[in-house]
């Protein structure tokens, strides 16, 4: 039994993941409503073993502390380009809103190139700096599911007005996945619909002109 599933977490509906394979699952952005995570992984006799996180911003990171009582042996991991967000609420009162803890405990670094393996799925690292400098994208070859955070959304791109956001490297980002990945990829955005690169290559406004 292989796949994954999404859920809707918290006050901005950050779409947080569940991808498993053999009895064993990672857990990608749980930014808040961790019992509904929980509640799956216990339905169907999964075992955590890591958690991962697209970027550094508190609505996709808000439940990690939580998680780390309940489960201190399992990893968390992040791109330490976005090691400075994780003490920053973005706006006041913010954190208290998301019901969201600040300063996650972090175990691992993950840059360009890393992989890991989880039962019969590979999930590999790539770097797609913009939204934040840290951001990354998560691609499940044998699933061709794109993790892909805030650098994409279903007819719409990642802000790069936030702290340490950067437009061109946002426009070099969504090229180089666009590139990487073929069109039949399922996308799980940072937030709404899931898509596809080639229904987001077809019908993204923000996409005309630049692939
Ligand atoms: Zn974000």
């Amino acid at each position: 039994m292989r796949g994954f599933k999404v859920f809707l977490v918290g006050a901005l509906k950050v779409n947080s993941t569940l991808l498993y394979s053999k009895g064993k699952a990672f857990l990608f952005d749980p930014g808040a409503e961790e019992e509904k995570l929980i509640r799956f992984l216990e339905e169907k006799n999964l075992t955590l073993k890591g958690i991962f996180l697209t970027h550094g911003h508190i609505d996709h990171f808000g439940a990690v502390k939580r998680l780390k009582g309940l489960f201190p042996e399992v990893p968390v991991y992040i791109n330490e380009k976005d090691k400075f967000l994780l003490s920053q609420e973005l706006w006041p009162g913010f954190a208290k809103y998301l019901n969201a803890d600040l300063n996650p405990p972090i175990d691992g670094y993950l840059s360009e190139g890393d992989s890991f393996k989880l039962g019969s799925l590979t999930i590999e690292v790539y770097e797609t700096p913009g939204h934040t400098p840290g951001s990354v994208v998560y691609w499940v070859p044998q699933l061709e599911v794109l993790i892909a955070g805030d650098l994409l959304f279903r007819g719409g791109v990642g802000r790069w007005d936030l702290p340490g956001g950067d437009y061109n490297a946002l426009i070099s980002s969504l090229k180089k996945v666009f590139n990487l990945f073929p069109d039949t990829a399922r996308v799980i955005t940072g937030h709404y619909d899931p898509t596809t690169l080639g229904y987001e290559r077809r019908h993204n406004p923000h996409l005309r002109g630049i692939l």
